[in-house]
């Protein structure tokens, strides 16, 4: 390879000799190499042109070691990997882009834990970088929105970019609701299997109260499950129970964590235990129907849970000038309110 023709100077004062040529593949550089200099104007080094950099040394090392072919130094911080990969987007490189996501998929992006979910949020917020984003708002839902977890990490944030995490949890928990409240129902499938239970027909003293803040047709579809009583099917108590508690827990705002498809299983079979240890000869028509289609209800329950939460973060929701089309207040559900494809 030719000699270097131009000099990055990091704001650490760190000099890296370059080539044009390689900086090219970044609009960015490229523009600012074609523009016209006059011979007497800038700053030389050993006779090549000094282009400063707002960066840190560290990070434009990192930097060149993915532009050149030469084993690439991917920061071993996620904060410092975001950082590149929002260098790369302000550079305009998205070939950068693209290598570095490659490499951390490769090498398995990190289990962002607790503070660190809310932390990678925040930071790709800051650059603007939608897929990590996405990422980390998807992984902060685990967690509760409460100031031990945002904590140290509150400065981090901009003020939209709280906002929006907030409004997209409060979207996933709304989903979440409304899946629960379709297994209450107990005329139609899939919780029409639960028939005989011996408390269907009594009164539920343990039973909760209907939620004080729900949706109107929620409550409706609540109200339809206790006249059951009366009409036709009503669902064993216990079940009752189990799916309002999760229901009432969700609806502590941002207190919780939103409920976890995979512990949903155990927490069932928990309640199903529970109701059956209620009785000295145990509860024959719940054990019955679980035994016959127990295991296919409550996977179908996970898949349900797992495709109200799984959704990504709304395109209006990922730009700071993006156009708010969801109205929290209506509650109407905007056009991009899709399940996510994976
Ligand atoms: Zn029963």
């Amino acid at each position: 390879m030719s000699e270097a023709d131009v000099i990055i100077q990091s704001s650490d004062h760190v000099n890296f000799r370059v080539h044009k040529l390689i900086l090219a593949s970044s609009q960015f550089f490229k523009d600012m190499f074609s523009l016209p200099q006059p011979p007497d104007a800038g700053e030389f080094v050993d006779g090549l042109p000094v282009a400063h950099l707002p960066e840190d040394a560290e990070l434009i090392r990192a930097l060149i070691t993915i532009l050149y072919p030469i084993p690439s130094q991917i920061p071993v911080s996620y904060d410092d990997t975001l950082a590149l990969l929002g260098l790369a987007k302000k550079y305009d490189m998205d070939g950068v882009g693209s290598a570095i996501r490659a490499e951390l998929c490769y090498k398995k992006l990190p289990v962002l834990v607790g503070p660190q979910a809310f932390r990678a949020y925040a930071i790709a917020s800051n650059h603007r970088l939608i897929p990590e984003m996405d990422s980390a708002a998807r992984r902060t839902l685990d967690f509760p929105m409460t100031f031990k977890y945002l904590g140290e990490q509150l400065e981090l944030f901009k003020g939209w970019a709280l906002g929006d995490l907030a409004c997209f949890r409060r979207l996933c928990r709304d989903n979440l609701v409304s899946c629960f409240e379709s297994f209450l129902d107990a005329h139609s499938s899939p919780s029409t299997i639960w028939v005989g239970c011996k408390e269907e027909f009594q009164h539920h003293p343990w039973s909760t109260s209907p939620r004080k803040s729900c949706h109107s047709d929620g409550q409706r579809r609540k109200e339809i499950t206790r006249k059951g009583n009366q009409d036709g099917p009503t669902l064993p108590a216990w079940l009752w129970d189990f799916f309002s508690q999760q229901i009432e827990e969700l609806m502590e705002g941002f207190a919780n964590a939103l409920t976890k498809p995979s512990s949903i299983r155990e927490e069932y079979l928990m309640a199903l235990q529970a109701h059956n240890d209620r009785y000295i000869d145990g509860c024959t028509s719940c054990l019955k129907v679980h035994a016959r289609e127990g295991s296919e209800y409550s996977e179908r329950l996970v898949e349900e849970l797992e495709k109200a939460r799984n959704i990504r973060m709304p395109p209006s929701l990922l730009s700071p000038f993006g156009v708010r089309s969801w109205d929290p207040s209506t509650g109407k559900r905007p056009f991009w309110f899709e399940p996510s494809s994976n």
